[in-house]
């Protein structure tokens, strides 16, 4: 084990990222190792494990042993566990901050505010140890009572993104040991040392071993063999589409539960009476903010043909006084992407954009001249004239580019939102109450922000979305519980007597 921080800079020093299995860090049996690249300036943080299976089966095994106690254990028990994860992460908030900034290129202000979101997570899970309902209803048989209480799934495996990598761990960890389970966590490869930071304070707050697990590696190998993984009951996803699919297919041939998190196409609706300022701010927050890397980040802007040139007008204004640079920096507005993968990645769809008859407002390529040359830097991008069957108003870019889709009423605007595979996030920007409930009603996605854009979950509301972006399931709040328990009817008879449910009645 090697985390190794400069506390007061909170610099991350070169080392090697390995596993925690059964309360102990242990190198991966293959011995194979990948670099971890800061994309901000190409500068080699230090080497992450490349497990395979049977690291994960060290992992499983120790996981299966401990469930067995643990789901013992009285919940607001187990929630103490949880208020001093919360405190530790409190106490390290900057370093931790600093340490996803270094890691995958968010500006450092957001990174504060997504170690906040796992803190408020912390706090919020602990107290379902007290909560956690269960229904008690009447049954239709005398001297007999009918109840609902929750059970833990029993081990869970967790497969993570790079692109919030210690607040989707929280929303999902933390509600899985709350409600007693054990788990085994694969993060991203890109971003294994704040995996390494969030595991060691679980294992600061005193977790009993073999309750979280960490295995590091890639998603084909290490990913792979947690979903094959017979004592495997639950896979909690978050990431692409493409690999949530594979999963899911795998998954349901071996009859495990998945809930999966996956990519987003997300619309800002202006309507014609909007306050534009206030629009025009959100658009850049949702469409720019952690470079577009969010799945929430708005990709869409489906604006009122009679105020569409005058929000152009001040986007590319807004646009020209961005500024790009390593978000280590506190005046950095736009940080890298993550890798040169998917700087290929974005400009590949620009140039598809442009192909198919975009015009470019702004951007529109690899900027160059930032910081020492060796980050992966792309321009704010901006695109007018999208017609929403283009690809670029289709798929999922996950970069700096957003595409301006005209309107000439409320209905289409709407219609077009609606009408891609993806349904996690949309916003309308409006002072029409009449059109605001409406748009709560009628747009079909699993957020929705009314005057706000398309970015800022709050954790104890469901996270996730409709059509191809999830499964059915949804991170945080309270609908996290369904995720992580299942549900078991309980009967008592008090009759000492054979009832019959349905025969013995009175109701017939
Ligand atoms: P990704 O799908 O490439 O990887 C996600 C995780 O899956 C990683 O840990 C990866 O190693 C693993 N993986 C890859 N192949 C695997 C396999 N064959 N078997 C098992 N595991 C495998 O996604 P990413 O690039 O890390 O993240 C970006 C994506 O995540 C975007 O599509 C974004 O929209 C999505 N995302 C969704 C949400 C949400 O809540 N809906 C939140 C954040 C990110």
């Amino acid at each position: 084990m090697s985390l190794s921080i400069n506390e007061a800079a909170g610099v991350v020093k070169t080392g090697k990222y390995i596993n925690y299995i059964d309360g102990e860090w242990k190198e991966p049996l293959t011995g194979k190792y990948r670099p971890v690249i800061n994309p901000a300036n190409g500068e080699v943080l230090g080497e992450v494990a490349q497990s395979s299976a049977v690291d994960v089966d060290l992992a499983v095994a120790a996981a299966v042993k401990a469930q067995k106690e643990w789901r013992l254990v009285p919940a607001p028990e187990r929630a103490e566990y949880l208020f001093t994860v919360g405190r530790l992460l409190k106490e390290q908030k900057e370093n931790l901050a600093r340490m996803i900034t270094s890691e995958m290129g968010k500006v450092i202000e957001e990174a504060r505010g997504e170690v906040q979101e796992a803190i408020d997570m912390a706090h919020y899970m602990a107290g379902e140890g007290r909560r956690m309902f269960g229904e008690t209803m009447p049954s239709e048989l005398r001297n007999k009572f009918a109840m609902s209480i929750r059970v833990p799934v029993g081990v869970v495996g967790l497969i993570t993104p790079w692109n919030f990598p210690i607040a989707i761990a929280s929303w999902k960890s933390l509600p899985a040991l709350v409600t007693g389970n054990a788990l085994v966590w694969k993060p991203s490869p890109d971003t294994p040392i704040v995996a390494e930071a969030f595991v060691k304070i679980y294992e600061q707050a005193g977790l009993p071993k073999g309750l979280i697990n960490l295995v590091q590696g890639s998603g084909p190998e290490a990913g792979a063999a947690l979903v094959e993984h017979p004592d495997i009951d639950l896979i909690g996803f978050t990431g692409s589409n493409a690999v949530g699919k594979k999963i899911n297919e795998r998954a349901g041939a071996l009859l495990k539960r998945t809930s999966l998190e996956m990519g987003g196409k997300n619309a800002i609706i202006v309507m014609d009476d909007a306050n534009l300022d206030l629009a025009v701010e959100s658009i850049i927050w949702s469409g720019f903010g952690t470079t577009g890397q969010r799945c929430t980040a708005a990709s869409r802007v489906i604006v009122h043909e009679a105020v569409k040139q005058k929000l152009e007008a001040q986007l590319i204004d807004a646009v020209c006084h961005l500024k790009l640079g390593d978000g280590q920096d506190e005046s950095t507005d736009v940080g890298p992407v993550i890798n040169q993968a998917a700087l290929e990645k974005i400009d590949k769809y620009v140039r598809i954009g442009i192909s198919e008859g975009a015009t470019l407002l702004c951007g529109g390529k690899l900027a160059e001249g930032v910081g020492n040359g060796k980050g992966y830097y792309y321009e704010p991008t901006i695109f007018t004239d999208v017609k929403p069957d283009m690809t670029i108003a289709k798929e999922e870019i996950f970069g700096p580019v957003l595409s301006i889709i005209s309107t000439k009423d409320f209905e289409t605007a709407i219609k077009v939102n609606n009408e891609v595979s993806f349904g996690l996030s949309s916003s309308i920007f409006t002072s029409d109450v009449n059109r605001v409930f409406q748009a709560m009603r009628d747009l079909d996605t699993g957020i929705v922000y009314i005057n706000a854009g398309t970015t800022g979950a709050e954790i104890h509301l469901p996270f996730g979305g409709t059509k191809e972006t999830g499964n059915g399931h949804r991170d945080s709040g309270v609908a996290a519980l369904d995720v992580y328990t299942e549900w078991r009817a309980v009967y008592v008879d008090y009759s000492n007597t054979l009832q019959r449910a349905q025969i013995d009645t009175n109701t017939k």
